[in-house]
């Protein structure tokens, strides 16, 4: 899985997804004429930033560099055409999702059938009316933007909107191996709220549900670094993955956590530890050396989850592997 989800603030729906950007969005213009250029810009300059190429090649690095979200290509041009230009932009891992729209003199059936087949998602005929080409480039733009945020959604948790546990595996994998070559500390926290059988008996499951959101936003909160993650391990438990973190880090991060769930005094009249709501977090760290697995990050950081929990709830307890 090449894709990382960057945001503290994962996108929880895909409402507008053009909206949502909070950006510009990107188009690149292909064509070796200049005018016909200048004629596309004229139609995309105020909503869009547009980057311009006048050949195959050129088209291609600035794919790579500027990362546009969609590209007008024209079909016919010297040396490298149009549609190899589709053909090496589906080709590459990294740009197969980029949507690519052909602009083309003929409006052939032949031509289009041969750009659709190359992979492109439309064609536009030379000459174009603006209002169309500006709708149809809308239309295929919000529905790339919409499969990007689909895609990330699989990753996401629906009751908190941290990530899911599916993420959690896959970036504990990720992280394990990064940190083996890097020769780094990898840290691993896993939060349990306490008493939380009682609090829904007691308030309700519906309460249940809030409060496990107020506890990912309170936990989310704390998060320093962008590389820290933090994700839905289960029902009412939260695990975090923080690359390159001693446990001396990875325990003040803990008791920020837990200070910071005591600090926001939700009531929880049943609860043994306190008349608020707390929670338990086990702390590992492993430094993956030849012949360590990340099983046995995640079975001490349990281990000290239930060393936690024996001592009192509503603290933490960590150890170094
Ligand atoms: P401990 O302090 O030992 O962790 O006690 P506990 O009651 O928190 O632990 P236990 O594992 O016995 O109960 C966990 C409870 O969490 C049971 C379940 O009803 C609740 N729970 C799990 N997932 C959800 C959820 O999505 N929503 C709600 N409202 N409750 C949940
Ligand atoms: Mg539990
Ligand atoms: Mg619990």
């Amino acid at each position: 899985m090449s894709m990382h989800i960057s945001s503290q603030e994962p996108a929880m729906q895909a409402v507008n997804a053009l909206q949502q950007l909070g950006r510009k969005p990107r188009l690149l213009i292909v064509d070796d004429q200049a005018v016909n250029i200048q004629a596309l810009y004229q139609v995309f300059a105020s909503d869009y930033q547009v980057f311009m190429a006048t050949s195959g090649p050129q088209a291609l690095t600035i794919c790579r560099e500027k990362h546009p979200d969609l590209i007008l290509l024209d079909v016919q041009m010297p040396g490298v055409d149009g549609y190899e230009v589709c053909r090496q932009i589906k080709a590459d891992p990294l740009l197969q999702d980029l949507p690519v729209v052909f602009v083309t003199a003929h409006s052939d059936t032949q031509a289009a059938t041969q750009g659709l087949e190359v992979g492109a998602v439309d064609f536009i005929s030379k000459p174009f009316t603006p209002a169309v080409v500006r709708a149809r480039v809308k239309t295929h733009l919000t529905l790339k933007l919409q499969s990007d945020l689909l895609r990330q959604m699989v990753f996401i948790d629906g009751l908190t909107g941290v990530y899911n546990r599916r993420y959690f595996d896959e970036r504990l994998e990720a992280e394990f191996q990064r940190a083996r070559r890097s020769k780094s500390t990898l840290a691993m926290l896993i939060a349990d709220v306490d008493f939380f059988k009682r609090y829904n008996d007691h308030y309700g499951h519906h309460s249940g549900d809030e409060a496990l959101r107020a506890v990912a936003r309170v936990m989310r909160a704390q998060l320093k670094r962008p590389a820290d993650l933090l994700s839905r391990y289960g029902g009412e438990e939260f695990a975090c993955i923080l690359p390159d973190t001693p446990l001396e880090g990875a325990l003040t991060l803990a008791d920020e956590m837990e200070q910071a769930l005591r600090a926001a005094h939700i009531p929880h009249a049943t609860s043994g530890v306190e008349p608020i709501l707390t929670m338990s977090i086990g702390v590992a760290t492993l430094q993956p050396t030849p012949g360590r697995v990340e099983a046995e990050l995640v079975v001490a950081a349990d281990e000290q989850l239930y060393v936690a929990k024996s001592r009192g709830r509503g603290q933490a307890s960590g150890v170094a592997l």
